[in-house]
């Protein structure tokens, strides 16, 4: 096996026993990165020397027995939404082209602490808004299962790297489902943490009531490992929890004997592609065969969600992105007035689907509409919220789909917004009630392209999401699902 195709675990493993190094691990992916980069397009900046030295720097203090974390020369690609210092950071937007942000947000310098040699900074939808990776200011990525398709989004370049076999490891970021709906597509294990679970602070805000960073891997234990590296509290975060971090990896081959999980078919609704449905289902009579007691769950009003999270992701998003004015960020020639500079900077610097959430934000939040459309839907919210308490107290799991298709041709639902918002009606509600929810993938479809079902567990129970999903991945086989198409 190649170093490309091995997991993080493996990997940490062969670095521990110093049988590889670290500039090995590195320069193996920085390799592997300019074969296949032309055609993916999964990075919009790469560091290949930095992360050199960076792996350099791991094996040196191997050398002197210093200790390390078992992350320590495992490189990871980062969402170009979570800032890193002295690196260019653009969240996919003309707007923030040149910015340099001075400090590493939280999750990236304790990536660094532990020596994880940073490669790059990857695509994604403009400031995470959208769901294929066709809304960044610059370039869509492709999928790896197949080159005419979407990573899906907005997290696409970081699934896309990981898949390609880029990187072992990515960070993305999920406000609305941008981590596990790419790893649904690309065939990968991405997870959505409790919100507070992992430190906000430094990634750029997109609906901060919702907003938090998660990893993408080939497998369950490596999202562990990160999780357990970037998981606490965190001074810069005041909505960081204090929460003790559970010991994820090892909790991982507990098993789901005696879980109780709640099938979610009313989140599967008909007219889902038969393939998906059928795995979700095949999904439920695994964990049924391994001792876990499975029965249906609903969550009734769930079916508000679409709308309840696109009028609180576009207030909160107005307000945010309020700070984009091209005097702070961006530039733009100063004009007659104020007000021109700012209608300039906008106009120039953010693409269709950032303006059209931008006037539905800035609308609803003025005087005569903030009671029946944001008041309303924090009204709504609390109830999605209690749905959930009530079936995460009956249930330790619940198992559902991710998205209603596979990964569709680039292109499709590019110009056809409320399309694309449907496509995401399985993903929105657990931000919107905090919990925490992984995406996995359940085989292939006829297509040849990755299947992903969806597990929800309650809030700071991560643990029990990642013993599922290794279960699940020991029952398909012994390989993680790779492309065949590079
Ligand atoms: N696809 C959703 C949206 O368009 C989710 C975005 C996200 O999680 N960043 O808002």
């Amino acid at each position: 096996m190649k170093i490309f195709e091995m997991s993080a675990l493996e990997l940490s493993r062969l670095l521990q026993k110093k049988e590889i190094s670290a500039v090995e691990v590195t320069q193996n992916f920085v390799e592997r990165t300019a074969a296949v980069e032309p055609q993916v397009q999964a990075y919009i900046t790469r560091t290949p020397e930095a992360a050199l030295a960076a792996a350099r720097a791991v094996d040196e203090k191997r050398e002197r027995g210093e200790p390390l974390s078992p992350l320590a020369g495992i490189p990871l690609a980062v969402k170009d939404n979570i800032c890193t210092g002295g690196l260019r950071t653009t969240c996919g937007s003309r707007f923030l082209e040149e910015y340099i942000p001075p400090v590493d947000a939280a999750v990236v310098k304790k990536a660094r602490d532990a020596g994880m040699p940073l490669l790059g900074k990857t695509n994604l939808d403009e400031f995470g808004m959208g769901s294929s990776t066709e809304n960044s200011a610059f370039f869509p990525t492709h999928n790896p299962w197949d080159l005419q398709r979407v990573p899906g989004g907005s997290s696409g370049g970081s699934a896309a790297a990981v898949a390609a076999g880029m990187a072992p490891l990515a960070l993305g970021t999920d406000t609305g489902g941008s981590v596990r709906q790419p790893a649904a597509f690309c065939g990968l294990v991405g997870l959505r943490p409790t919100y507070g679970r992992i430190s906000r602070a430094g990634l750029v805000p997109l609906a901060s009531s919702m907003d938090q960073a998660g990893p993408l891997a080939f497998t369950a234990a490596d999202c562990a490992l990160l999780l357990g590296l970037l998981a606490g509290e965190d001074r810069d975060d005041p909505t960081s929890s204090a929460e003790p971090v559970d010991d994820y990896p090892a909790t991982l081959p507990e098993g789901v004997k005696g879980l109780r999980v709640g099938l979610l078919t009313e989140n599967v609704p008909q007219d889902f592609d038969r393939e998906i449905i059928a795995a979700v289902q095949r999904a439920a009579a695994v964990l049924a065969e391994n001792g876990a007691v499975v029965e249906d769950a609903a969550l009734p009003r769930i079916r508000s969600s679409l709308e309840v999270y696109h009028l609180l992701c576009a207030a909160e998003s107005s307000s945010s992105l309020g700070r984009f004015d091209g005097l702070r960020y961006g530039c733009s020639e100063p004009g007659e007035n104020v007000n021109e500079m700012y209608s300039r900077a906008r106009g120039e610097g953010f693409g269709p689907e950032v303006k059209r959430r931008l006037l539905l934000g800035t609308s609803i939040l003025r005087e005569n509409r903030y009671e029946p459309f944001y008041r309303q839907a924090l009204r709504v919210r609390a109830l999605i919220r209690r749905d959930f308490e009530e079936a995460l107290a009956r249930f330790d799991l619940l198992l559902g789909a991710v998205a209603p298709t596979t990964a569709y041709p680039l292109g499709e639902k590019k110009d056809d917004p409320v399309a694309m918002y449907h496509a995401d009606i399985c993903i929105l509600p657990g931000p919107l009630a905090g919990v925490p929810a992984l995406s996995l993938p359940c085989g292939l479809s006829a297509a040849g392209l990755p299947i992903g079902v969806q597990l929800t567990a309650a809030p700071f129970q991560e643990a029990i999401l990642f013993r599922a999903a290794h279960l699940l991945e020991q029952e398909q086989g012994p390989a993680p699902l790779r492309p065949p198409a590079l």
